[in-house]
């Protein structure tokens, strides 16, 4: 689903750069639950937006279901990244005007999804996160966790190939986090790719696969026995 090789990524900032991933390999199969994990500041982020499309490589190859991912223009870019991807982000980036199912529902608009199917899909996925009744609630009208599930309603309407997950539990207490981390091990369940960016060792183990980055290398990539979330929700 993902094939990644030699991939380096600088930031240039006056006249000096940082060499942020340093030749990186990495590949994901069909149905992988994977958490890139690593200190702040280890490249997690930048491997993310790379593989989310919202950053360009410098050097290396990257393939995301078979498409090589290079010189596309903005537009190719954004249909690929509607088409192929989920984002869910550390702060939900819900927008706050609109209530749950009408987030949910705009990413179909994107899609030019009709407004009666937007909404039925909208409703359908709001269900299987445990929202349904909180359909027509603004955001402020939401705890974190129910923001965090609209979001990933929200990523998941579109029926990307992948999920990408930046620090998902980063906002949450710990009792929430593992009650989203039982979401996205459902949906992995599902037969969802998902990727989850984490610096929490627990949240990691809540994976299938650790990806360790340190220094912007891989310093270690393992399967894990996974432990359930549910277990740590009481
Ligand atoms: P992580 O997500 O693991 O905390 P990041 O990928 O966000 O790490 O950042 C890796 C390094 O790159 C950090 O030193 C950070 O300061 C730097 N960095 C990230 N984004 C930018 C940017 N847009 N411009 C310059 N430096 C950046
Ligand atoms: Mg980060």
């Amino acid at each position: 689903m993902i094939e990644i090789r030699d991939l380096h990524k600088s930031y240039k900032m006056g006249s000096n750069s940082l060499h942020v991933l340093k030749g990186i390999n990495f590949s994901v199969q069909e149905g992988e639950l994977v958490a890139i994990m690593g200190s702040s500041g280890s490249g997690k982020s930048t491997l993310l937006n790379i593989l989310g499309m919202l950053d360009e490589l410098d050097e290396g190859t990257y393939s995301l279901d078979g498409v090589p991912i290079a010189n596309l223009n903005e537009t190719k870019a954004a249909n690929y990244r509607n088409k192929f991807l989920g984002f869910v982000f550390q702060s939900f980036n819900l927008i706050n005007y609109k209530n749950a199912m009408e987030n949910v529902a705009l990413p179909l608009y994107y899609q030019r999804v009709g407004r009666k199917e937007r909404q039925e899909k909208a409703l359908k996925y709001l269900e299987q996160v445990g929202l349904r009744e909180w359909a027509d609630h603004l955001p402020s009208e939401l705890s974190g966790g129910q923001k965090q599930r609209v979001a990933i309603a929200r990523a998941m309407a579109a029926e990307p190939k992948v999920l990408l997950a930046d620090e998902p539990t980063g906002a949450l207490d710990s009792k929430t986090s593992y009650e989203v981390m039982d979401l996205i091990q459902k949906i992995n369940d599902d037969g969802n790719t998902i990727l989850v960016v984490t610096h929490e060792e627990d949240i990691a183990h809540m994976c299938k696969r650790i990806v360790h980055l340190k220094d912007g290398v891989i310093l270690e990539d393992k399967k894990v026995e996974q432990v359930r979330a549910q277990q740590y929700v009481q």
